[in-house]
């Protein structure tokens, strides 16, 4: 599932053909994606400008002239592809496969700055729903997500007060989205490796007796921050000079310590020890038991 790089990656991908743009055609190609399309769908947003193209997690948010925001999530499987001047890009290198049979091409937006905007998605949990600007934050998808990690407000005091009292364990903490916005499986687990705490430890030893963020905390939220950049500025470099490279895998991967590496040596300087794959919630965790206590 795409996690908050790749989103940021996208929506840099998108923004200079949607931003400031008119929808000229918008074409919905089956009444639904993970679930319905909202009604009139084509009808309502035909005409209007995009005035602007924002993100919230893994959430796309292109704020429309008519007060709406339409709100686009990419689900398991769903990516973007801009056509302009008869060349094409695919936004972000993601880690998980992409479609290259059009078929999947569910929802197409012909865009006033000449660009055509093409949502494939073969699984189809991804959505698109529109929502009045001034009821954003009252959604119930975005009313309950956690602080944007790469924000100011997001801190060591914020990510132990929410960890404070949690009998989960860290990983299971990261991943839940009231905690902190955006993070999957894959940034999580490196993000943990980073800070040098195992995903096992409970979330509460974050957070001192009197609920403030201990060095861990600190330690982490560096680490989350750090991954994020690191992984952003990986698929904006991408961007450059990729056309179609649908289905291709594993890009990021180079770029992973410990994800998907089970049995390679740990990356951390002076460590020597292996990486470890364990299952926890019936996801795999990656992880080295030598440097991450
Ligand atoms: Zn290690």
């Amino acid at each position: 599932m795409p996690e908050l790089p790749e989103v940021e990656t996208v929506r840099r991908g998108l923004e200079p053909a949607m931003e400031g743009a008119r929808f000229v055609k918008v074409e919905a190609r089956r009444p639904d994606l993970r679930w319905p399309l909202p009604k009139d769908f084509s009808r309502r947003i035909e005409g209007l400008v995009v005035t602007g193209l924002g993100r919230r997690g893994k959430y796309l948010l292109a704020d429309l002239s008519s007060g709406d925001v339409l709100l686009m999530h990419l689900g398991m499987s769903g990516s973007f592809r801009v056509a302009v001047n008869g060349g094409e890009t695919t936004p972000a290198e993601f880690h998980h496969e992409r479609s290259n049979d059009f078929g999947h091409d569910h929802v197409v937006f012909h865009m006033s700055s000449g660009a055509t905007i093409t949502f494939n998605d073969p699984r189809r949990f991804g959505f698109m729903k529109l929502v009045p600007r001034h009821d954003l934050d009252r959604d119930p998808l975005m009313r309950s997500l956690g602080p944007e990690p790469l924000g100011n407000a997001f801190d060591a005091a914020l990510l132990a007060n929410a960890c404070a009292g949690k009998k989960t364990s860290l990983k299971a903490a990261l991943l839940d989205q009231k905690v902190v916005a955006g993070l999957g499986n894959i940034y999580v687990c490196e993000a943990l490796h980073r800070a040098r705490l195992s995903p096992k430890r409970r979330a509460s030893t974050i957070a001192s007796r009197n609920g403030a963020g201990n060095e861990r905390a600190e330690r982490l939220v560096e680490a989350v921050r750090a991954v994020l950049n690191d992984a952003i500025k990986q698929g904006g470099s991408s961007l450059r000079d990729h056309r179609q490279t649908t289905g291709e895998l594993g890009y990021f991967q180079h770029h992973f310590r410990v994800y998907d590496r089970e049995g390679a040596r740990c990356p951390t300087k002076g460590c020597g020890g292996t990486v470890k794959r364990i299952v926890q919630s019936g996801r795999s965790t990656f992880f080295c038991p030598a440097c991450q206590k």
